[in-house]
């Protein structure tokens, strides 16, 4: 047994992983205590988070500092860089970044940046500076851990396989909330649909992202720098159940599958843990009841913003920093409503189309991109919705 508990900062700690990470060190309060918490705007959940853990330190939104209720000892974060410092505290062991797009970047760097351990579920930061992360973790002695459950089977399935038996990795997806649609109908797919997604309970930018396949293509990027293996070597299949969580191909035509239910808990546990791997905990997969297990192409026509993101990707430098920001606009002018789930798509198009290209060479120039991104792909927004 370690001879003290793991201390953690959890960056968006109120949304769906940040929750299942508390419920994780619910189970496990011998092994780990909570140092820092963080949330955007949600401040009566965070309240009551810090309030139960004991976080000493914590962040929010800027101007949200006073809408907080906690006690006198915490320390109250509101400013520019307040991620940053949670996520560089030198008395925190694990940094689990649990945030919603390109915001993600900063902390992962400065956590990067400290030498830390962390449990990375924020893929924007990969997605949109995958070289500069992985060179400056392995410069520092940082380790990244993926929370993302496709990349947590890979990860496990590369245990103990010598690199040079890997053939190539096989990401499964789920095909999301409109997968049974009829092509036609994609475009113009309400909300509601799009956010009923039939496997994973998830935040809202993601579900959204997995009903476009944008989640699929970021995180084959995700994976590319992850694993430092070439896009030509990663699959996708689309797996109806989402109980084998991805596959690693090896080279005598063989392949390694990691099974599970879908429940993000069991990847979340995994990273928190690392290498360990406690026992009991989760419902154990019962195969006799899941029946059969299905597996197809990606019907790429169907879901436009996947080859998008995914071109980004293979073209490099900032082009997919650029794609991830586009996203990001569009998903948030889809979820308020102002464009339809097709013009996503079209968002990214026009943003990527419109954009210089140049070498991701430091995180000012990619979050320089983000910001130029934002502005066109707002601007795109504006002349769908008025179009409308
Ligand atoms: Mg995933």
């Amino acid at each position: 047994m370690p001879e003290r508990r793991t201390r953690l900062a959890i960056l968006g700690s109120t949304g769906s992983i940040g929750r299942g990470v508390l419920d994780v060190a619910s189970r496990h309060r011998d092994r780990f205590e909570v140092v820092s918490l963080s949330a955007w705007t949600s401040t009566e959940a965070l309240s009551r988070q810090v309030d139960e853990w004991g976080a000493s330190k914590v962040a929010v939104a800027p101007g949200s500092a006073s809408r907080l209720e906690v006690s006198d000892g915490v320390s109250v974060l509101d400013g520019p860089d307040a991620l940053e410092e949670l996520a560089a505290d030198p008395t925190v062991d694990l940094v689990v970044n649990a945030l919603v797009g390109v915001s993600g970047l900063k902390p992962t760097m400065a956590a990067v940046r400290a030498g830390k351990r962390i449990a990375l579920a924020n893929k924007e930061s990969l997605v949109a500076a995958g070289g500069l992360v992985m060179g400056a973790a392995a410069e520092m002695g940082a380790a990244i851990i993926p929370v993302d459950s496709e990349h947590s089977s890979i990860w496990r399935c590369l245990r103990g396989t010598p690199r040079g038996e890997v053939e190539s990795l096989v990401l499964t997806a789920s095909g999301g909330p409109l997968r049974d649609l009829p092509a036609h109908k994609i475009a113009t797919a309400p909300l509601a649909d799009v956010l009923a997604h039939p496997n994973w309970d998830m935040g809202e930018k993601v579900t959204v992202d997995s009903a476009s396949l944008a989640n699929k293509a970021m995180e084959v990027i995700e994976a590319r720098w992850l694993f430092d293996v070439p896009f030509d070597r990663i699959e996708v299949l689309v797996h109806r159940e989402s109980v084998v969580h991805s596959l690693v191909r090896l080279v005598d035509g063989s392949l390694l599958a990691h099974m599970g239910e879908p429940d993000m808990r069991i990847p979340i546990q995994y990273a928190m843990f690392y290498p360990e791997v406690p026992a009991g905990a989760f419902a154990g997969c019962r195969l006799e009841e899941v029946g059969a297990l299905h597996f197809e192409g990606v019907d790429a026509a169907r879901y436009p913003c996947f080859n998008l993101i995914l071109g980004a990707g293979r073209e490099g430098g900032t082009a997919p920093a650029a794609a991830a920001a586009a996203d990001e606009v569009a998903v948030r002018a889809f979820s308020d409503g102002a464009i339809g789930f097709g013009d996503i798509a079209a968002v990214i198009e026009r943003t990527l189309g419109s954009m210089q290209r140049s070498a991701a060479a430091d995180l000012e120039s990619v979050l320089a991109t983000d910001a130029e991104a934002r502005e066109r792909a707002s601007g795109e927004v504006e002349r769908l919705a008025a179009a409308r």
